[in-house]
């Protein structure tokens, strides 16, 4: 019969290849997860992703980089299917890609506001429907989606990026409700200013700015959040679903 210890848990993180992504690859290979890195363009980093997942996770985990842009409907179908085949199932889907397209709203573009719900919303949508359907069946799931500290509080220069990061946390709540059943838990964590190749293009000043906001008063390192995408990817999280789980430094204290 098969026991808790003896079930290896499958891992896809999307927009693995940088930043958070890569940081919770890492930390789910580190805590034995074998995963798949999915990146859009960037193959080289996402090269540097697995390499480190096998530093970690030792040479014999099994460990693949895969191509697709979420934002399409059939690619993020792909590249679950293609998570499927490679790993043999998927037990925890990490929801990591997300873009910005900052603006203020007087001189926001609309292809700048589908962009951004392209990628954060929908393609995170595409890959929940996708791996739930696999989940269902295995009657157990990790689903962990990357939200924002902006997705609840809002942020003046990001009305559509904060909108797709509240919509992400709606359906990681729904999601929780309707997938419980099958011992699917769905979480949503909402970092706050994290040091990634995303807010490094933040001028000085809004910079300053925003740190007077962090009673750290310091930058998170994407290492802070890969190490709560493992915890509430592990057995001992299974109680926990419906959540939203700041990482942020208390600035959303
Ligand atoms: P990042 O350094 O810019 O990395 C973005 C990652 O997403 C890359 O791996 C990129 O792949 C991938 N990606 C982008 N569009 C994609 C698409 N259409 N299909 C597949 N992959 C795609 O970003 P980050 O700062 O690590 O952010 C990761 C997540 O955390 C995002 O959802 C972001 O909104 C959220 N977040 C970040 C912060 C922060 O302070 N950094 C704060 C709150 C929330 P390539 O390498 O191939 O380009």
């Amino acid at each position: 019969m098969e026991t808790v210890d003896s079930i290896i848990r499958c891992a896809l993180v999307t927009g693995g290849s940088r930043g958070i992504g890569r940081a919770a690859a890492v930390a789910l290979a580190k805590a034995g997860h074998p995963v798949m890195i999915n990146y859009s363009g960037n193959k080289e980093a996402a090269e540097e992703t697995a390499a480190l997942c096998k530093e970690s996770g030792g040479d014999d985990l099994p460990v693949f980089i895969e191509k697709a842009d979420i934002s399409d409907e059939e690619s993020a179908a792909n590249l679950v299917k293609s998570a499927e085949e490679k790993l043999g199932h998927i037990d925890i889907l990490v929801n990591n890609a997300g873009i910005t397209r900052d603006g203020l709203i007087l001189n926001m573009k609309t292809e700048d506001l589908e962009a951004v719900l392209d990628t954060n919303l929908k393609g995170t949508f595409f890959c929940c429907r996708a791996a739930s359907k696999l989940m269902m069946k295995r009657r157990f799931g990790r689903i962990i989606n990357m939200a924002s500290i902006v997705g609840l509080h809002g942020n003046a220069g990001q009305s559509n990026y904060s909108a797709s990061k509240a919509a992400v946390i709606g359906l990681t709540k729904s999601l929780a409700k309707e997938l419980a059943s099958r011992k699917i838990t769905s979480n949503a964590i909402a970092p706050g200013y994290i040091d990634t190749d995303m807010t490094k293009e933040i001028n000085e000043k809004a910079v300053e700015a925003m740190m007077s906001t962090i009673p750290l008063k310091r930058a998170g390192k994407p290492e802070e959040v890969g190490a709560l995408v493992a915890f509430l990817a592990s057995e001992e999280a299974a109680y926990i679903t419906g959540q939203v789980i700041g990482v942020d430094g208390g600035m959303g204290a």
